[in-house]
């Protein structure tokens, strides 16, 4: 049985099902997919109607029916409709396969060009293997098959051919578990503030991944190893427990589920990442006493110039997922996008190289002082893994980190940088208020740096904000 809400729902889900001959139920009024309103009906009927195959589906907007009729109709036809179940046969794709005549229009209208016709032309020779690593890079979308002019199945063929694979999958996702406590942000909102713990890293959003899922699972380790908080929700937290290391363990089971450096908690479903911003914006209030009513942008200013936190939307899918990132970058919090997050356009990036932009006010002692592009941009589109990590190393910064909150950030944002590409990153310089800033694994290499910089010290703020001075 198939249980629909308003989001994330494709819009033939209806022919689909009807093909497997799985039943559908609506819940919301915002999406009825044209079915008969039952939600006044007694279960009973419902469930014989969708058992027998009278109706195709039903739609239910009283939740405690849908539960009640949803689990009646499944639990009778377990085992009726194994017949229906069924995918094509292997001799079906090696036939379907071979009337396709690789004129590579599918590849071209599939958003990660997947090299279709070749793998076709492999199991038109009885060798599924291509057609099947497919199934990792596709995310499901659906237009190869309507845009192939012989009308050949291909997602359908794909799913089929990685069936034994997927039929063997399984693994462990750890359980989502809702709002961060205040009691948590009492233990992680000092070193976060002070810049100690580098960073909250949060991956949240939709599939829509140029090369499959494994990367997100990459970066949120490398985040994990570094230290970070790395927090989770969504399609992103269910694709992380796809990944498994050589031993086969998943990065739940490697790494613990708190809300602390090094941990790893999923806080639930795709809209559940509200809490990773409502862990955000609790640490102004408890800590600064920050009034969480009518205050937005005294906490925004906060979070903007001392909370070290950046969002990943990688496979940000809908303008639901553009909006949300939007949402988070008016408290203050970048995100980075992957590389189809260019359909978006680049927005709201910055210019590190024009000093005045970036000039702060410091509230403390009502002075106006130099600052930095911390952080540069609000929303970055990635076009690599690579490029991604080391600008998230970057986005943390922030200009109220301590002398040892920075040495803490610079020394991960060079690591990265040196290992990704191979040199210094050549805006390094503006991120170095003192000499005590600079990491001390790399300190004579980064000190000859900053001479040829012409670079000079400059006093830290002491209370940076791009609010107004005040009286
Ligand atoms: S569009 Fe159809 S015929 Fe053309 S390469 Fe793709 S699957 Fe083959
Ligand atoms: S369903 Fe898969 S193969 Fe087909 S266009 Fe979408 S991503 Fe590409």
């Amino acid at each position: 049985v198939i249980v629909v809400d308003e989001q994330c729902v494709r819009t033939d889900v209806l022919k689909e099902a009807k093909r497997f001959a799985t039943p559908v139920v609506a819940t919301s009024d915002k999406l009825c997919l044209g079915l008969r309103d039952r939600t006044n009906d007694a279960c009973d009927e419902i469930v014989k109607d969708l058992t027998g195959g009278k109706e195709v589906g039903a739609l239910i907007l009283n939740p405690e029916k849908v539960g009640e009729v949803v689990t009646r109709v499944a639990m009778n036809l377990s085992g009726k409709r194994e017949k229906d179940k069924k995918g094509p046969e292997r001799e079906e794709i090696i036939n379907e396969a071979a009337r396709c005549t690789n004129c590579g229009w599918c590849s071209r209208h599939c958003p990660n060009g997947l090299p279709i016709g070749d793998a076709m032309k492999a199991a038109s020779v009885e060798n599924l293997e291509k057609i099947a690593e497919l199934y990792e890079l596709c995310n499901g979308c659906g237009r190869c098959e309507n845009d192939c002019e012989r009308e050949i199945k291909v997602f359908d063929l794909i799913a089929k051919a990685a069936q034994i694979e997927l039929k063997e999958e399984k693994y462990v996702v750890r359980s989502g578990r809702g709002p961060i406590q205040d009691v948590e942000i009492r233990n992680v909102g000092p070193p976060i503030v002070l810049g100690e713990i580098p960073g909250v890293i949060a991956f949240v959003g939709c599939p829509n991944y140029a090369s499959g899922y494994k990367e997100v699972a990459e970066m949120a380790e490398e985040f994990i190893k570094r230290n970070y908080l790395v927090a989770v929700s969504g399609c992103a937290a269910m694709h992380i427990a796809r990944y498994k290391d050589e031993e086969g363990k998943t990065l739940y089971e490697k790494y613990p589920g708190n809300f602390d450096r090094g941990g790893l908690p999923n806080v639930g479903s795709c809209v559940a990442n509200a809490h990773i911003l409502g862990a955000a914006i609790k640490i102004p209030n408890i800590f600064a006493r920050k009034n969480l009513r009518g205050n937005f942008e005294e906490i925004a200013d906060y979070i903007l110039n001392r909370v070290g936190a950046v969002a990943f939307a990688w496979g940000a899918i809908s303008q639901k997922a553009y909006a949300i990132a939007t949402g988070v970058n008016r408290w203050g919090i970048p995100v980075i996008l992957g590389p189809h997050g260019s359909k978006y356009r680049r927005l709201f990036l910055g210019r590190g190289d024009k000093e005045k932009e970036w000039i702060l006010n410091d509230r403390r002692t009502k002075r106006k002082v130099k600052g930095e592009p911390a952080p540069e941009h609000l929303v970055y589109c990635a076009e690599s893994k690579e490029e991604a990590i080391v600008m998230a190393a970057k986005l943390c910064i922030r200009p109220n980190d301590t002398s040892r909150g920075r040495q803490i950030k610079l020394s991960h944002y060079v690591d990265l940088y040196k290992r990704n590409f191979g040199s210094l990153p050549d805006d390094l310089d503006l991120f170095v208020r003192t000499k005590s800033d600079i990491p001390i694994t790399n300190k004579e290499e980064i000190l000859e740096f900053l001479d040829e910089k012409g670079w000079k010290e400059r006093e830290p703020p002491t209370e940076p904000s791009i609010l107004d001075l005040g009286e």
